[in-house]
């Protein structure tokens, strides 16, 4: 699985000591600048389930096709 740097969205290697350091970001950088935004707007911290919760309702909305056999042919 790819991992991407939480506030630049740069690939992350596991394999590269600063962004094992700063993991999930790629250099500390990035990482105080998203706690920065915790600080700043009190940050969502609720965003990807947001987008669970919208990817759900989407399903729910959307009904299956009726199970309709065509009568023509
Ligand atoms: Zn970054």
């Amino acid at each position: 699985m790819a991992y991407e740097c939480r506030y630049c969205g740069r690939p992350l290697d596991a394999g590269n000591a600063d962004h094992a350091k700063f993991w999930p970001f790629c250099s500390e950088r990035c990482k105080m600048a998203e706690l920065g935004l915790w600080f700043q707007d009190r940050y969502v911290i609720n965003r990807p389930v947001d987008q669970v919760a919208d990817d759900a309702a989407l399903k729910a909305a959307r009904k299956p096709p009726p199970d309709r056999k065509r009568s023509d042919g």
